[in-house]
Parts: structure tokens; sequence; C-alpha cells
């Protein structure tokens, strides 16, 4: 893979063009690929890093035509090597450590790798923040309140996890994570965030990840049936990504350390989630009921008056708008036209 357009990124850093340098991990993900947009777009010249074990290449091409924008495949369970951090070509401002599998049946299959991206990840991740002086945001849970017996969950709840369950492996490691980033924090004064990121879903998300919103949408596109998980009663509160992204960036601009939810509390059954997504889709397909995952969580919603207080944040994108705007990025993946809607046509783009 390529640092040159980094060394561009230097140059720019050193006519002080740029707002700071950034390392994102996890760029070619999800969230990732968005963050890192959001950043370039307000004037970070930053380093993505990733070895696509969920991740896709795909999800960088626009990227690629950024000025600001470098790539390394790296697995973050190695420590930087110093050329790597010669690729980094100066002081980092902003670490941002979101490299991890993300969907249960991703994290399950990749289970060894995702503790280790959690923990030694987040070890070297944090051994560079302290060498380089920068900020570290982790990008943490709703899982490490497990399943919750405090409803809505505030930052304050502790959490019910179990620790030998299937879950387990990215539960702990995130709790984990989040107890090293305190620490490295209380210890070393590294100025840290932790972001726990409740259900978030959007554009590219990967059509095989395996979570509720990609799997009712391309069940719905392909002829269905949507595959609904115990009796559908469990509950979830849906985040579109634009939303979460502005929070991260406002917390970028706030010095506290103490972990923050960001998530839409707008909370729905699954069995809810799946009607909507077959309205949407204008499907006329079945819902089928599977058994529940061991330790599935009865139900979850945030509790975000931290995030408001502090950041001014809430999220705005209604699960509707968001599912649309969703939808019609699956429908490109899946090579699905458009169905003649009576009502509006599907948005493009966030
Ligand atoms: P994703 O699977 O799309 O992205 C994760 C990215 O990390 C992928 O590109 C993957 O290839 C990369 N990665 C994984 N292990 C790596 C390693 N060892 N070295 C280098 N790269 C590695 O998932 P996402 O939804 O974009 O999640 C991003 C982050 O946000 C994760 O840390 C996840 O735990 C967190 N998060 C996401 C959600 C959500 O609902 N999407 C909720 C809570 C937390
Ligand atoms: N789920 C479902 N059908 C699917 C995928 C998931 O009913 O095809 C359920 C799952 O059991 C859980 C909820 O939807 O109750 C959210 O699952 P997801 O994997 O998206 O995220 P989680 O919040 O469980 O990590």
């Amino acid at each position: 893979m390529s640092h040159n357009n980094f060394k561009t990124a230097n140059q720019l850093l050193n006519r002080g063009q740029v707002k700071g340098r950034a390392l994102v991990t996890g760029a070619a993900g999800f969230i990732g690929s968005h963050l890192c947009e959001r950043l370039i777009a307000s004037g970070y010249a930053l380093l993505g890093l990733d070895n696509f074990v969920t991740g896709r290449p795909d999800n960088l091409s626009r990227l690629w035509r950024m000025p600001r924008f470098g790539f390394v495949e790296h697995d973050v369970i190695e420590p930087l090597s110093l050329d790597l951090e010669g690729a980094l070509g100066g002081r980092l401002d902003w670490i941002f450590h979101l490299a991890s599998p993300a969907s249960p049946p991703q994290y399950q299959r990749h289970s060894i790798a995702c503790m280790r991206s959690n923990a030694e990840g987040s070890f070297h991740l944090l051994e560079l923040a302290r060498r380089h002086g920068a900020g570290f945001l982790l990008a943490s849970t709703s899982e490490i309140y497990g399943d919750p017996e405090v409803h809505p969950q505030r930052e304050s709840y502790w959490g019910n996890v179990n620790p030998i369950g299937p879950r387990a492996v990215y539960d702990e490691a995130k709790r984990y994570a989040e107890a090293m980033t305190v620490d490295f924090q209380r210890r070393f004064g590294v100025d840290t965030r932790i972001v726990r990121i409740f259900n978030t879903y959007g554009p590219r998300m990967a059509p095989d990840d395996g979570r509720v919103i990609s799997n009712f949408i391309t069940q719905a596109l392909r002829g269905g049936p949507l595959t609904v998980y115990g009796d559908g009663t469990q509950t979830r509160a849906f985040q579109y990504v634009s939303d979460l992204l502005d929070g991260i960036m406002r917390l970028t601009e706030v010095a506290t350390h103490e972990p923050i939810n960001l998530g839409n509390p707008d909370e729905f059954t699954v069995l809810e989630l799946a009607k909507l997504t077959r309205e949407l889709v204008d499907a006329r397909v079945d819902i089928v009921f599977e058994p529940l995952p061991i330790d599935d969580p009865r139900r979850r919603r945030p509790d975000i008056s931290r995030a408001k207080q502090l950041l001014g944040w809430q999220p705005r994108v209604p699960l509707l708008d968001g599912l649309t705007r969703t939808l019609a990025y699956f429908r490109a993946q899946l090579r699905v036209p458009p169905i003649p809607r009576r009502s509006q046509a599907p948005r493009q783009g966030l």
C-alpha cells in the first residue's frame, strides 16, 4: 500500500494549511471511512489504517481522490513499525481507534483477533498517542452495558455482561479497552475520549455484515424472507451514521475524558423494524422467526443527557429517513433497480 498521498499531507501541513494530523484505524470500515471523509472535510490531513478483516477497499474509493489522505494496510495487533511511524511524517494531533470487528457474527468469527484488536491494539495506539502528545479517541460500544438491567442506559451504569458467553469476546474486549484508555489518561495524562456508540447504520455497511439493518434491507431486496431472531420483541435504538459523526467531531473540541453515549434514543422492537423495512422496500416478503442468539440483549436505548449537555448534540435523522438513504445505497450495491414509488424517491448520499 502506498504512503505517497501522505507526503502531500505533510507538505500541506508544513505550509500551515491543515487543521491537524490524524490517524484513523478501521479506516476501510463502515464508520471509519465516513469519519475519514469528515475529518478531511474539516481540514485534517490523515493516514487511514486497516487490515480489511471486515472493511472493504471500495469504502476508500472517494478518499483516494482526496489530497490529504494516505493509507497503510496494517494489523493493529502488531506495533506500528518505525517505517510506519516515519510515514506519519511528523507529530500526530489525533488518533481515532475504530479497528475492531463490530457485528456479532463477525466478531464471533474473528473472536481472538477481536479481543486482541481492542487489547493489544489499544495499547499500541495509546503508546503512540503518548509519544506524540496526541488525543486518543476510543470507539467503544453500548455492548459494554451487556443485557442491561437499567433502562435507558446512562454512562454511570456498570452493565450486566456475561464474561464467558459468545458476546464476551467483544463486550469484555471493549471494557478492557476502556479501562486501558482511562488508565493512560490518569497515569500519563493522555488526552483521551471514549465514545459509547449505540447501534449505528447507513451506507457502506457490508451487505454480508450480519447486523439487523443490513440483513433486513438486503433480504427484502432479494425477495426475502426477513429473519427475525427470537419473537422480535427485543428493542434497539438506531442511529444514522451522520449523527454519530457530528457527535464525534464535537467531542474532539471538548476536553472531557468521561465516556459519552452517542446514539438515537428512539427505541423500536426488532419486529417493528422488520415491518418498517418491508414497507419501505415495498416488498411482499415473509418474516420468519429464528432462534434468539445467546445473551442477545433484551432492550437497549441510550440516555444522551451527557452528550446533550457537554456537546450540545442530539441526533437529527429519524429512522425512516436514514433507512431510505441506506436502502438507496444497498439497491446500488446489489444492483436492484428502484421500484417507482407512490411517495418520495430515496435520497442518495449522507
Ligand atoms: P466495520 O466492521 O465496518 O469496521 C471495522 C474496521 O476495522 C474494518 O474496516 C476492519 O477491517 C478493521 N479492523 C478490524 N480489526 C482490525 C485490525 N486488527 N487491524 C486493522 N484493522 C482492523 O464496523 P463499524 O460498524 O464501522 O465499527 C467501527 C468501530 O465502531 C468498531 O470499533 C466498533 O466496535 C465500533 N462500534 C460500532 C457500532 C455500530 O453500530 N456500527 C456500535 C458500537 C461500536
Ligand atoms: N437480529 C434479527 N435478525 C437479523 C439480525 C439481527 O432479528 O437478521 C436481531 C438481533 O438478534 C438483535 C438485534 O436484531 O436482537 C440487533 O442485532 P445486531 O446484530 O444488528 O446488533 P446488536 O445490537 O445485537 O449488536
